[in-house]
């Protein structure tokens, strides 16, 4: 360990020692079937890190995924492998006031896995805060806000159902931005989804759309000009995420602005992108990023390239979704607010007190750490045997 030339009290030290990393996968059913270009989902997976201290504070975590290993290269099962035999040995021992050197220490001891590691730094964030009685917004430079507009998302492939879901969130003041998954029909079928949901919706409520990288170029070419007729504020991840070149193509002549998912992880994927102008804004994510730290690191290159900030969401319980908040409560700017809607989607929650959705948005939890509380009997409910 590098000599920093701080001196801290031995007790405090030996305290903040980090003692056990358990992890465990979950499967929380949802309310309905949420379909992307590329995967179909009826019930949620994570792995639920759960750190402990020798001060005995605990910390927890969550690593999302959505159906296996298809959104990304990692599943819960891999996730839970990498975290026993890798990420937690190469932590054992070393102290929770450090999350930056844990952070060296886990890509030394394990390539990417980002969902993996991003759980990990959670709980450390979240036993530090317990220790120290802040919560985790504040060690990461204190609070911009205290509450974030969320939206939702439409995900069932039937117009008339989602034109339903979308009224019962309007009249609930819950949401008034929705997110349409498209790419797993057919573009045109798509299209006239969207024409239907435009004139339902249209002046009452915000629509975005995210292909999930399901369009080639020329389709991105010849919808992108319909969804700007249609009022859509925001397309997603229209074209594969190797095809950065496409990405300034067509953002050169759309008339809809453009956002990053799959295409940024890294910080080094972020000045990639703002360097040949490929997008508008960035989608932030922990399950992309490796961590709070790393999010930030991520917005802060977009933020030097007036790329807009975007809180994205791998539709995380309130264990997830409250660390997104902490950290995207301190960023000066969250441009189109954030879509952690995911608790809401499940049938049941991981944790004591779910987070308050209200007014069109969702609150930073109250309280040291994460600020949420995990339910150990609901973990056991939902834990995969
Ligand atoms: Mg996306």
């Amino acid at each position: 360990m590098p000599d920093t030339g701080i001196a801290i009290p031995a007790g405090l030290t030996s305290d903040l020692a980090i003692v056990s990393i358990d992890s465990t996968i979950v499967d929380v059913p949802t309310v309905r079937r949420h379909k992307l270009s590329q995967t179909s989902v009826t019930a949620q997976s994570y792995v639920i890190v759960e750190l402990r201290l020798a001060n005995g504070a605990e910390g927890i975590g969550e690593a999302a995924t959505l159906g296996g290993p298809r959104w990304s290269e990692e599943s819960v099962e891999a996730i839970k492998a990498n975290i026993d035999a890798y990420l937690a040995p190469a932590l054992i021992g070393l102290r929770a006031d450090r999350p930056a050197a844990a952070g060296a220490r886990m890509d030394a001891a394990a390539k990417r896995n980002n969902a993996a590691k991003a759980a990990i730094e959670t709980a450390i964030f979240d036993a530090l805060g317990r220790t120290l009685g802040v919560p985790a917004a504040l060690l990461l430079g204190g609070v911009v806000r205290d509450r974030v507009p969320v939206l939702w998302t439409l995900a069932s492939g039937d117009p008339g159902q989602e034109i339903e879901e979308a009224e019962g969130k309007l009249e609930a003041r819950l949401h008034d931005t929705f997110k349409v998954k498209i790419g797993a029909l057919t573009p045109d079928t798509d299209l006239a989804r969207l024409r239907r949901l435009a004139a339902a919706l249209g002046g009452r409520a915000r629509l975005i759309v995210d292909a999930n990288q399901a369009w080639d170029e020329t389709t991105a070419l010849r919808c992108l000009p319909v969804l700007a007729d249609l009022g859509v504020a925001l397309v997603e991840q229209p074209v594969p995420a190797w095809n950065i070149a496409a990405l300034v193509r067509l953002r050169a002549r759309a008339a809809v602005p453009l956002l990053a998912d799959e295409c940024v992880f890294t910080a080094h994927d972020m000045l990639a992108v703002a360097a040949a102008g490929a997008a508008d804004a960035v989608s932030l994510k922990l399950v992309k990023h490796g961590g709070l730290l790393g999010l930030r690191q991520v917005a802060s290159v977009a933020e030097a390239a007036g790329i807009g900030l975007y809180g994205g969401c791998l539709l995380e319980s309130s264990i997830g979704a409250a660390a997104h908040l902490h950290a995207f409560a301190g960023l000066r700017e969250l441009a189109w607010g954030c879509e952690h809607f995911g608790p809401q989607i499940l049938t049941d929650d991981l944790v004591t007190e779910p987070l308050r959705f209200e007014e069109f948005r969702v609150h930073l939890p109250d309280g040291p750490g994460l600020g949420v509380t995990l339910d150990r009997g609901k973990l056991r409910r939902y834990a995969r045997n």
